[in-house]
Parts: structure tokens; sequence; C-alpha cells
């Protein structure tokens, strides 16, 4: 199903432009940039007008500073004195405009849940809200949506589920032998597998979360004793059983598990649980393009974790002092050489292809990392179902650019374990015959798998270009993008600039395609 409503996509007003972010952004004037910000944050200059005085905020006064000249806006209980930071915020002013006095969180966590606005705008905090919240944000939001939203963006009680919904949280127990200690996770669900666990153990923290469906279940616990890097899940996948087996470190008694940190044992909403990091270490960069480059990330030993099919991570950098986090989507390492192999699925590793802007802030900083260097790299998201490809006959993939990387995983799955699948067509953008990532590898893919047909679109091609060109459009939709049979059951997937993507569903739209039909993949 298209994961964007109908209307999420509002044609882009004039000033707006988009960039390479995945979402529509307005031109800033020069000496506007992140980096700017970032330099003004560090110059010393008072942003908030209180002169590093930090105040209690009331409704009231809150709401008074409600203008452009004069804009205060609360996020999760606190308040920043956005005005100095209108000019830098690449959504624009009118966007930042619309939370001005009032609490954002909601909009915050729609369109940036990711943006790490405490780092970005740690200079320009006025102070908390003077209203006393019960609970810490975020995690304490209950099982069942209903939670009562208060003006600072926090529940305001931590909602008791009624017996059906206690039936439903999982549980856990423990049980040790000499050597190792083994957490039992009863999730309730069916269907578990490995990409819906995902845990982590550092020093003596450990955390596991559990994907089931829409909600996330948490344990947290510093462990009572030291355990050795390697650790083991076992998923017993029809009865929802997950075990996590950690290894002593020496061999004693425990009495306790461990002490529970602040959202252990917690089952909410997944969209209300916060991104978690851990550092990954880079052991290979290579070219693919004259500007893009495959990057190998080695995931702890103590970290289990697969990043789904359509899903996206995102990584964090220190850049200038200030947290910076991007959204990009694992790819497998290659897609004929080890092609249909189980081995490329093993969790070990994170690959990423990603491409190298010139003036672009985050992927500079990344081209500067060097072998063995570590970076920070989330939980996946996404909202991309499986389930969507596995009753199609026929799957369209419209990619730009680098919006090839959710396809990558994608073609795999279609190919090795959708056996309805009749025909499979990606329509590959790009600008110029250069910047096709992994022509060669699709060209050879298409020879050894008859059902999988490869189009490149080029919209600068040189006159050699013996292939199609032009934009994304209605008229090419309609010539590329047809039906096996009359009444084939079809799915469309879209990934490029958010332009693109948005254009590329309009199109479809007008020709005839439903909504269940297309998926388009954003942040
Ligand atoms: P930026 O600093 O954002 O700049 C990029 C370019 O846009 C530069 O040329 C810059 O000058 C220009 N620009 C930026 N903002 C503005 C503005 N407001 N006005 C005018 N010009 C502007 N990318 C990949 O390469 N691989 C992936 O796998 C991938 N996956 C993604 C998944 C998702 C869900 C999304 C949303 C995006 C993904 N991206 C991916 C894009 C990625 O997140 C970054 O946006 C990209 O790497 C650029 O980051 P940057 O900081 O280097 O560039
Ligand atoms: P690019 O090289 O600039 O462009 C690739 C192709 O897309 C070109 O043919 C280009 O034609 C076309 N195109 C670019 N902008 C367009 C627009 N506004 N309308 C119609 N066609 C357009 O692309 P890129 O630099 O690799 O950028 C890839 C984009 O994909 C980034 O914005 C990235 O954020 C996004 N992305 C999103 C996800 C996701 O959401 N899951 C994942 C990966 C990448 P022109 O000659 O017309 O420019």
């Amino acid at each position: 199903m298209l994961n964007v409503p109908p209307g999420a996509f509002p044609a882009p007003s004039s000033q707006q432009r988009v960039a390479a972010g995945g979402r529509a952004k307005v031109p800033l004037k020069p000496g506007r940039s992140l980096m700017d910000w970032i330099r003004l944050t560090k110059s010393g200059k008072d942003l908030t007008g209180l002169k590093g005085r930090l105040i209690e905020v009331t409704e009231d006064e809150l709401a008074k500073h409600d203008k452009k000249e004069d804009c205060w806006i609360c996020i999760r209980g606190l308040v920043y004195n956005v005005t100095p930071y209108m000019e830098y915020h690449p959504g624009g002013e009118d966007e930042l405009m619309k939370a001005a006095g009032t609490d954002g969180t909601d909009l915050f966590d729609q369109v940036h849940r990711w943006v790490n606005y405490e780092s970005m705008l740690k200079e320009c905090l006025v102070g908390r809200m003077a209203f006393k919240p019960i609970a810490a944000p975020k995690d304490i939001s209950s099982i069942l949506s209903e939670e009562k939203k208060q003006v600072n963006g926090m529940v305001s009680e931590k909602n008791v589920p009624g017996a059906s919904a206690r039936d439903l949280t999982p549980s856990y127990d423990w049980f040790q032998t000499d050597g190792l200690i083994t957490i039992v996770i009863y999730t309730k669900q069916k269907d578990m597998n490995a990409e819906l666990v995902i845990v982590d153990c550092q020093d003596k923290r450990l955390r596991g979360e559990f994907i089931l469906a829409d909600h996330s279940y948490l344990i947290e616990l510093d462990l009572d004793h030291a355990v050795r890097e390697d650790l083991d899940v076992n998923i017993a996948e029809k009865v929802g059983k997950v075990e996590i087996i950690l290894k002593k470190k020496d061999n004693v008694h425990w009495k306790v598990l461990g002490r529970p940190l602040e959202s252990h044992n917690t089952f909410i909403k997944r969209t209300d649980r916060g991104l978690f990091y851990r550092k990954c270490k880079l052991v290979s960069k290579t070219e693919v393009t004259h500007d893009t480059k495959l990057f190998s990330l080695m995931l702890p030993k103590s970290t289990h974790l697969q990043v789904p099919t359509g899903q996206h991570v995102y990584l964090k950098q220190i850049i200038a002092g200030t947290e910076v986090v991007k959204p990009y989507t694992p790819i497998l390492p290659s897609l004929t050489l080890d092609f249909k192999q189980p081995s490329c699925h093993d969790g070990a590793h994170i690959y990423l292809m990603i491409k190298i802007y010139s003036c672009g802030l985050f992927t500079q900083a990344l081209d500067h990392l060097q072998i063995g260097d570590y970076i920070s790299v989330s939980n996946p998201e996404g909202n991309f179902k499986k389930s969507q490809v596995q009753t199609s006959e026929d799957l369209f993939l419209l990619a730009a650019g680098t919006g090839f990387t959710p396809m990558v995983k994608l073609l795999n799955f279609a190919l090795t374990e959708v056996s309805c699948l009749r025909t499979v067509k990606l329509i590959f953008f790009n600008k110029k015959e250069d910047d096709i990532l992994w022509r060669n590898q699709l060209e050879e893919l298409a020879l050894k798998d008859k059902r999988f047909e490869v189009q490149f679109i080029l919209s600068e091609p040189t006159k050699d270009w013996g292939g199609k060109q032009g934009k994304i459009s209605l008229s090419l939709l309609s010539e590329c993008v047809k039906r096996s049979r009359k009444d084939s059951k079809v799915l469309i997937c879209i990934c490029g600039p958010t332009l693109f993507t948005e254009q590329g569903v309009e199109y479809l739209r007008d020709l005839g395609y439903s909504q269940e039909e297309m998926h388009a993949f954003t942040a």
C-alpha cells in the first residue's frame, strides 16, 4: 500500500525546491547552510535573549512568542527560541511557524523524528515548561495509542492496559547454567523472525528490542555481572519465543539478572521508542561510480541486527561539535555474485551505497572516515511490508539516482523468494551514463533471470546514448509500466528525489493505478 496518504505530498510552492535530503526544501540564502548554523551556535552569541538563564515557561508565556521575529516552540517539554534559526531551517520559515508559540512535539515527530534537535538547538534553549509532567517522555506512552498528551508533549499518565492489552503484552523470564545466562522472551506473536529482534550488549548493559507489528517491546538492564562479547539469539518462529543467550565472563552464580533501566519491560508504539545507536566499524570503502561509494560497516559482535528489506537506518556523526543524523538504506554487497546465497544475509555487516555530494555536509564527513574508524548506526525504520510483494504478479521498480538503494534488497527478495512473480522490471533514471549504479550487475542479472528486465533512462545523455532518454512523465510511464495480463496483480515501488517520487505517484494515479498498487519510499 502507498505509504504516503493522499495529500501528504502537497505540490511544492514556487519557492520550494528539492534537495538531496528527500523532503521538499526551500532555497536557503547564502550563508544559511547547516554548517553556517553550527558556526553561529559556536560563536558565543546569546541566541535566546536570556543571557544564558534558563526559565520555567508557562503556557500563556509560550503562546505570546508566536511571531517570526519572536518565535518559541516547545518540543517534549523543553522550550526553544527558534527565531535565530528561522533562516537556516531547510523546510523553510512557514513550516517552522506552524508550531510557533505552541507544543510542536507531534509536528516534529511527524516530520523530523530522527533529527537531534537537542544538539542542533541547544543554544536556543529557553527552559522547561512550568507544567510538571508525571512521567518521562516518549518511551512511557502506552500500548494502545490513546495517550493523553498535554501541552508539553508528555504523557499525562501511564495508561494501565486493560485485560486484553495485558494479554498482548510480551513477558520475559531467565535462567542460568554454570556458563550461560538465558533470557526467554514470550512475544505472544507468531511468525517472529530475526529481523524483528534487535539485541545489543555493551559492557554490562543489555538492550533487547522486539518489533511486534507497530509496537515495540523492550528489555533494558544493567546486568548483574560481566558477559562475553559474543551472544546468541534463538528464535522459535512458530511460537514467538526468543532466547538471548549470554556467556558469563566469570563462573559465578547470578542472584538477579540485573538492574532494570528506565524503559525496561515497556511495550509501546514503535514510533514512540527513541532511536538506539551502536558504533560500527568502517571496514571497507569502494568506488561504485565517479561520485558514489560502497561503505561496509561491521556491527559489534554483541549486536544482533538485520535490516529488513525496504527499511533504512540513520547514521550519526558529530560534525563541528554538533550531532548530525541522515538516513541511508542498507543494500547487499552485490547483486550477482552472492545473489541467492544466504551468506549475504548474515547480520554482521551493513552495506551502504552512498553518493558523495561535493557540497554535502554529511557525505563529505563520511568520505573522510578512514578504514577502522567508527560511526553510529541506528535501529532500522520504514513502513515497507514484504507481504506487498508476496501477492504480486508484476513488480515495477522506479528508481532515480541513489533511490536505487531500497530496490537492491527488494530485487533479491522478489527474485529469490516470491514464486508468484511473473515479471520484475527496474526503470532506472539517471542523468548520465556514468551515473548508473551497478549497471553491469543489473545487466548480468537480467541475462540470468528471464523474469527480470532493466531499462535505463537518462536525462542528460551524450549523443552516443542509444537508450531511452527523458525525465519521468506520463507518456514515459504509460509506455514502460504495463501489466503482463489485463488483471494481473501489480506493485509499483518508487524512490528518488522527493519531487521525482511525488510526480511519479501522480502520473501512476493518472494511469489508473490504485494506492494499494504503489509504494513510495520516503523518510
Ligand atoms: P546536504 O548537505 O544535505 O546537501 C546535498 C546537496 O543538496 C548539496 O549539493 C547541497 O548544496 C544541496 N542542498 C541541501 N539543502 C539545500 C537547500 N535547502 N537549498 C539548496 N540546496 C541545498 N543517500 C544515499 O546516497 N544512499 C542511500 O542509501 C540513501 N538512503 C536514504 C534513505 C532515506 C529514507 C532518505 C530520506 C534519504 C536517503 N539518502 C540516501 C539521502 C541522504 O539521507 C542524504 O540526504 C544525502 O546523503 C545528502 O546528505 P549531505 O548532508 O551530504 O548533503
Ligand atoms: P540525481 O543524480 O540528481 O538524479 C537522478 C535522476 O532523477 C536524474 O535523471 C534526474 O533528472 C532525476 N531527477 C532529479 N530531480 C528530479 C525532480 N525533481 N523531478 C524529476 N526528476 C528528477 O539523483 P541523486 O543525487 O542520486 O538523488 C537521489 C535522491 O534519492 C536523493 O534526494 C535521496 O534523498 C533520495 N533517496 C531517498 C530514499 C528514500 O526515501 N528511502 C533512499 C535513497 C535515496 P534531472 O536531470 O531532471 O535532474
